[in-house]
């Protein structure tokens, strides 16, 4: 008898055994792209694709923005970068985690770029090859990854505590990024720009990047030699005190598993959390929190059946949601009719305020039972150019 692989898992869903499905807009990913482009002018852009591009698919999300004229790519650990070189042979691949996710050597076996995050991981990439690329990561008021206040003291001091590496990118991470007109914005900033004085004067050809996407929209002045965006590429707004200039690129819907007539008195759900309170149509709906449908949207949530809003009601389950589809009027919602969850207005920030997070977690948790559909991606010419 074999052992179940341990990299298996569920496979890809069929168009006819789905419950859930999930439609990414390839073009729209792409149009997000060049709306931040345009607005970094002739600043390149890169793009963030951790994290599975950011649920939605770091391969063809990465081969669609490489057809728009995307060339450095970020992700968050060595593994990512690995997957990521298959669909991307000759993209720039930056990796956050650097030496701490993997060994030097497989940097060098899958050309990956490390970011070297304190004076102990330029000491061992320095041993390792002076030749090679690496970023360096200064850190500004995350406190999370990067050289510390010491470590740039010491540089200052020593210069030569730098020297001997090939460095592509000195970059920072803005913790507040999202908050308009935020003084720590201002203060990283500063504090980015006396810490990059110091490295770039022994690495003058070293590229200066701060702006993530919400960086993007502070103004040119966080612009400097490359931005890495990833939340705005997926269509969440960069800018959170006004409308989204990005568009949306997701459609998730589910299939409706049972309709019921029920009158008072009945509870929905586990908990009895919900009671309904008069002669009601409820649909039990094929999606639940193990597919990414939030628990927390138990009671919060809404969705679509042809056109008309219907609200989640009771507790969101593991595998199902019960809608109230009372106000579908013809009364003649079907047992395989689809229901949208996220999509048209409702799009995933605001899926993520009726949960109680942020945008990015929904698209992250988006689960593998759906049947996952990629539409306007690029032509294969596009991607091999
Ligand atoms: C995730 C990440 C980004 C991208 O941030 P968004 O808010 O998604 O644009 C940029 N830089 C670093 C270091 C990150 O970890």
């Amino acid at each position: 008898m074999t052992a179940p692989s341990a990299t298996s898992f569920i496979p890809p869903v069929d168009a006819e055994m789905a419950t859930g499905s999930l439609v990414i807009n390839l073009s729209r990913i792409a149009s997000n792209y060049r709306r931040l482009c345009e607005e970094l002018g002739d600043v390149p852009c890169g793009a963030c694709v951790k994290a599975n591009g950011y649920g939605l698919g770091a391969s063809q999300v990465g081969q669609a923005l490489w057809a728009a004229g995307c060339r450095d790519f970020f992700v968050a650990i060595a593994a990512e970068g690995v997957a990521l070189r298959r669909a991307l042979p000759d993209a720039r691949i930056h990796v956050f985690a650097g030496l701490s996710s993997a060994p030097a050597s497989a940097f060098a076996e899958h050309q990956l770029i490390p970011v070297l995050n304190a004076l102990g991981d330029v000491t061992a990439w320095r041993a390792f090859s002076s030749e090679l690329p690496c970023d360096l990561h200064i850190d500004t008021g995350m406190s999370r990854l990067g050289f510390d206040e010491q470590e740039m003291v010491a540089i200052a001091a020593d210069p030569s505590l730098i020297e001997g590496i090939n460095v592509d990118i000195v970059m920072s991470h803005l913790a507040s990024a999202d908050v308009e007109n935020s003084l720590q914005s201002a203060a990283q900033r500063q504090e980015f720009e006396a810490g990059t004085a110091t490295i770039c004067a022994v690495h003058p050809g070293a590229r200066r990047s701060l702006a993530n996407s919400s960086g993007i929209f502070l103004g040119t002045d966080f612009h400097y030699d490359i931005a890495r965006p990833g939340a705005a590429i997926y269509g969440i707004n960069p800018t959170p005190w006004t409308e989204s200039p990005m568009s949306q690129t997701i459609h998730l819907k589910g299939k409706i598993l049972q309709t019921r007539f029920v009158d008072t008195p009945r509870t929905v759900g586990y908990g009895a959390a919900h009671a309904v309170t008069g002669p009601t149509r409820l649909a039990t709906v094929g999606a639940g929190y193990a597919d990414g449908y939030l628990r927390s949207l138990s009671g919060n949530g809404t969705a679509w059946i042809r056109n008309v809003e219907v609200p989640i009601v009771g507790r969101v389950s593991m595998d199902m949601v019960t809608v109230d589809i009372t106000a579908l009027q013809d009364d003649t919602a079907e047992v395989g009719e689809w229901v949208t969850l996220i999509g048209g207005d409702f799009d995933a920030d605001a899926t993520a305020r009726a949960a109680g997070t942020i945008g990015y977690e929904i698209l992250t948790s988006l689960g593998q039972r759906y049947q996952r559909r990629y539409i306007g991606g690029p032509t294969e010419a596009e991607i091999g150019s």
